[in-house]
């Protein structure tokens, strides 16, 4: 009893404090201080545990990024092992053990011809990176493309929250208030097939998105320096899942019409849609490739932008020509964290772990069907161990629900109350479980989320 009582003091301490002094990411705090909440203490597999010992399926991968589950111990070990020779050192002039390997490793792994690889920290840093690599590369590379200086973006694409990252991004909730401060873009439509922009259905409509993206590019690819996206899988707009062959049709474009092709796997890479990369499911080789999130199985952050050796090239040059890439975070290429993302790409090598992982996408796949029973839900999408169910008020109009209704965040709460842990993007509901999940956890995730989605919107 005392210790109970214990606990649940420092619970109450511990949430005002929060409260107190915290500000939370992509959260209304006046919602927030409302409620009473979740506090984490540690986690396990795919478990996460709250300071009272309550214990909740993570059902987002702690926002995308644990694979392997919480508290791997291959990883675990390889941090400690790293911290005890050097937590870190600078990657600017001088270079380091982990960095070296990962960076082999990561050239071996990737599509082929991306060579060079550019440590950063966190999603947003590696699609700077490849944006100002990309503007870079043409002021360099011949006096005659000096003009391509801008970029062509898909609607309802999310690149990360720094300012150029948000200016080839096309989310008007995240985007529209920073428009000022942004640089201008080309943006054509996504493929939203759901909502399909030009009314259409795949695959009757031969992927008629495609002109509007070569119209822009024939009439203006002199501007243009690459087109950015998420290839197969917009996550942020609500786990919009491209039909097959975009991907590898706007690559042939942009090199049709001469411009990169940037493909930003940060939230689709490291084995989310089933392969290692999502450009793999169509044999797409990128010009340049943003990686992060996953990249140390969910353990520290890191992030890479890939280059090929065709771009590293126009970077080369005597000291006194200024071609150099000016520019670099200060915790580039971390040991530690390279250290993390060497061991969780040894564990997807002895573990097999993306062939242990097509029977559960085949059973997510099989159980997702039921979810069409529930009235609300308009649509459901699944790309590997992606998943986004789109709730709507009236599925034969596809009528979103009031927003102020807050569906999405209603379920989470029944979700939550049911033991897992999940964040819907509006009113589409996420599901992103750790590769390693269990069959039977995976059955349970399903059926909380099917439960929570009933009761939220047929009371
Ligand atoms: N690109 C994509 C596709 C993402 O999903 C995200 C994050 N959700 C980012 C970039 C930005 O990553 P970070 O939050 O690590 O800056």
């Amino acid at each position: 009893m005392a210790a109970k009582n214990k606990i649940k003091t420092e619970k109450k301490q511990l949430e005002n404090l929060d409260k107190k002094y915290i500000w939370h990411p992509f959260t209304q705090m006046k919602d927030y201080c409302r409620t009473s909440p979740l506090i984490i203490e540690r986690g396990q597999g795919s478990w996460l545990y709250d300071i009272e010992g309550n214990r909740y399926i993570d059902g987002v991968s702690s926002l995308w990024v644990t694979i392997h589950g919480h508290c791997k111990r291959e990883i675990d070990a390889a941090i400690i092992k790293q911290v005890k020779k050097i937590s870190h050192s600078t990657l600017l002039g001088l270079t380091n053990v982990p960095a070296v390997r990962l960076a082999q490793k990561l050239a071996q792994i990737s599509p082929r011809g991306l060579s060079r690889i550019f440590y950063s920290d966190n999603g947003s840093t590696a699609v700077e990176v490849a944006l100002k690599i990309a503007f870079q590369y043409w002021q360099q590379a011949s006096r005659a493309a000096r003009t391509k200086k801008s970029f062509v973006t898909l609607r309802n694409a999310y690149h990360g929250d720094t300012i150029g990252a948000v200016s080839v991004g096309g989310i008007d909730l995240f985007h529209r208030i920073y428009k000022p401060l942004l640089f201008k873009t080309f943006p054509v439509d996504s493929p939203y097939c759901y909502r399909c922009p030009l009314k259409r259905a795949y695959p009757a409509c031969g992927l008629e998105c495609l002109n509007s993206l070569e119209k822009t590019l024939k009439k203006h690819h002199a501007e243009i320096a690459a087109l950015i996206m998420e290839p197969l899988v917009q996550g942020a707009a609500g786990m919009i899942v491209f039909p097959r062959g975009y991907v590898s049709e706007a690559r042939s474009l942009c090199t049709r019409y001469n411009l990169l092709f940037i493909a930003d796997e940060v939230a689709v890479g490291f084995g989310r849609t089933g392969k290692m990369f999502a450009c793999e499911h169509e044999k797409v080789q990128p010009d340049l490739m943003a990686l992060a999130k996953g990249i140390t199985g969910g353990t520290l952050p890191l992030a890479a932008t890939l280059a090929t050796d065709r771009i590293y090239r126009a970077f080369l040059g005597e000291f006194q020509d200024l071609k150099t890439f000016y520019h670099g975070h200060t915790y580039t290429g971390n040991p530690v964290a390279c250290a993390a993302a060497l061991a969780s790409l040894e564990v997807f090598e002895k573990e097999r772990v993306l062939a242990g992982l097509q029977p559960k996408i085949k059973f997510l796949k099989e159980r997702l069907k039921a979810f069409y029973h529930l009235r609300h839900v308009g649509d459901v999408r699944q790309c590997g161990f992606m998943v986004g169910i789109e709730l709507v008020a009236d599925r034969d109009t596809k009528k979103p629900f009031p927003v102020k209704k807050k569906i999405g965040q209603q379920v989470i709460a029944e979700a939550r109350r049911r033991g897992v842990i999940i964040r819907p993007l509006g009113d589409v509901i996420v599901l992103m479980p750790p590769l390693s999940i269990a069959v039977k956890e995976l059955e349970t995730l399903i059926d909380v989320v099917y439960e929570a989605i009933k009761i939220v919107t047929e009371r």
